[in-house]
């Protein structure tokens, strides 16, 4: 009898692919599953998870919490891979040379920055590959203009040699440059389709929102996957539809049944957060959102933003100071109830939008754990899958569980396409040993807007590559297993 490195015994295996949804021992070698079977396995290392389920690793589309902290704060969430699609990062060779030299605990892997692309073109930022090139020049006009086609094609240059260089996809932050011209958008679009990889749109204004927008937002998306082909991933469908998110949601349930590829994410949230400069929380046009300037509070600070002034002195200030902008209320069942349908759209992936941590009293210093006093970040970087399991799942029954999983592992897996996730996303002989083991009576997210960073609680065991990240609802601040994702 085969004697594996690690046996995690008798859970309940559920794996979104094949259905398997039964008691199981999971032997695990060098890194891999190499066997599910229902009588019982030996190894060096034999974990009894009885009561517990086993499912493949979370994989997290959306994540800017890309750090050793982040990582183990989501780990403590039942994350395994760790994702950069939206805003991507430019040039990506940077960020997965500074990952890699730090160690993560995670996996970890970044679409190219159509955004950071462009400030380096219009802007003449020099970007070194990290998501601070993005906030620090968030505010900055020059990038945000419509661009020459000249300049067009240095930045479509710019983007095509980072995918040559295993960026796996191109993020497209269109929302935060929302006047420029939709032929660039879909200039990207085609050379997205033509490496055959996605692209991951954080979408301009809707209609609703601003009758001048050159384009609707949710139009844009649908357009260009129509019309070059290529596979648009519409992030964070919740927080740029807000309670318009029934006709985003019509629009894309109509292309896909025409065959174009859309997929979409949600968060389970009614805040959302960005940086304070960013395009759509100017003063003069906050209140198209049904926002005024107390609808938003800076992290850290106590509080709400009394009015024009003291937003427009903020953004001149520190426009990349991270922002909750309460866009719906979370206690008012007809608002959660668009966050709800959001999330159960048919094959809607579960992601974070995880914000980096900010660190209030003291340097950062992301190899710390514990993590510090004065740390904080949106709930949503440390509780997001916890909250979907508890809400979504066992309180309301608006997902089943199995179904709940599938949106957390597979369906992102399949999102991304490259050909290292299809060893991703499923418990089967020959796939990665990312797993998660988590108490399905009792996994719940802790972090709330007062107590931002507080751990999930339920998710007993996190194994990336085969080794223990969490164990026994413990992190582990050595293991550093994280390996990188790419498209080559
Ligand atoms: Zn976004």
């Amino acid at each position: 009898m085969t004697t594996y490195d690690l046996v995690l015994s008798g859970g309940r295996v559920i794996d979104p692919e094949t259905g398997l949804d039964a008691v199981r021992d999971v032997g695990v070698s060098g890194g891999q599953v190499r066997e599910v079977s229902a009588t019982p396995l030996a190894g060096v290392t034999v974990v009894d998870v009885r009561g517990l389920v086993v499912c493949p690793g979370f994989i997290d589309l959306h994540s800017h919490s890309a750090d050793q902290a982040g990582h183990r704060l989501q780990a403590l969430d039942g994350v395994t891979t760790v994702l950069e699609l939206e805003a991507g990062s430019y040039p990506v060779a940077a960020a997965y040379r500074q990952a890699a030299a730090e160690g993560r605990p995670l996996n970890y892997g970044f679409a190219t920055s159509w955004a950071v692309a462009r400030m380096a073109v219009l802007a003449g930022v020099r970007p070194g590959g990290d998501i601070d090139d993005f906030m620090a020049n968030i505010g900055r006009p020059e990038w945000q203009r419509p661009a020459p086609a000249a300049a067009v094609g240095r930045i479509v240059g710019m983007l095509e040699r980072d995918l040559a260089d295993g960026a796996l996809g191109i993020g497209i932050l269109v929302g935060y440059a929302p006047r420029i011209d939709p032929s660039e958008y879909l200039a990207v679009a085609a050379l997205a389709a033509r490496a055959g990889l996605p692209t991951y749109t954080h979408a301009r204004e809707l209609v609703e929102l601003d009758a001048t927008t050159p384009i609707d937002g949710a139009e844009e998306i649908v357009k260009a996957a129509a019309e070059t082909g290529a596979h648009m991933h519409y992030c964070h469908v919740n927080s740029t539809s807000i309670q318009h998110v029934d006709r985003v949601l019509g629009l894309v349930e109509r292309v896909r049944a025409e065959g174009a590829r859309v997929t979409t994410e949600a968060y389970p949230y009614g805040a959302g957060m960005t940086g304070v400069g960013a395009a759509f929380l100017a003063p003069e046009i906050l209140h198209r959102r049904g926002l005024t300037p107390h609808s938003l509070g800076l992290l850290g600070a106590e509080g709400r933003l009394a009015d024009d002034a003291a937003l427009r002195e903020v953004r001149r200030r520190d426009p990349g100071a991270a922002v909750f902008v309460h866009l719906l209320d979370e206690h008012d069942p007809a608002q959660f109830a668009f966050i709800e349908r959001a999330l159960a759209f048919p094959d809607a992936a579960v992601a974070t939008d995880a914000v980096p941590l900010l660190w209030r009293s003291g340097a950062a210093d992301p190899t710390a754990w514990p993590l510090p006093e004065g740390v904080v970040s949106h709930p949503r970087t440390a509780g997001t899958y916890g909250r979907v399991l508890r809400v979504l799942v066992r309180e309301k029954g608006l997902l089943s569980l199995a179904e709940a999983v599938r949106r957390c592992t597979l369906v992102p897996a399949d999102v991304v396409g490259v050909p290292a996730m299809r060893r991703k996303g499923r418990v089967q002989p020959g796939c990665d040993a990312d797993l998660t083991v988590f108490d399905p009576s009792t996994v719940a997210d802790r972090a709330t807007y007062e107590s931002t960073i507080l751990p999930s609680a339920g998710f007993a065991h996190v194994v990336v590559g085969g080794e223990f990240v969490v164990r026994d609802g413990e992190l582990l601040p050595e293991s550093l297993p994280g390996r990188p994702v790419t498209a080559l």
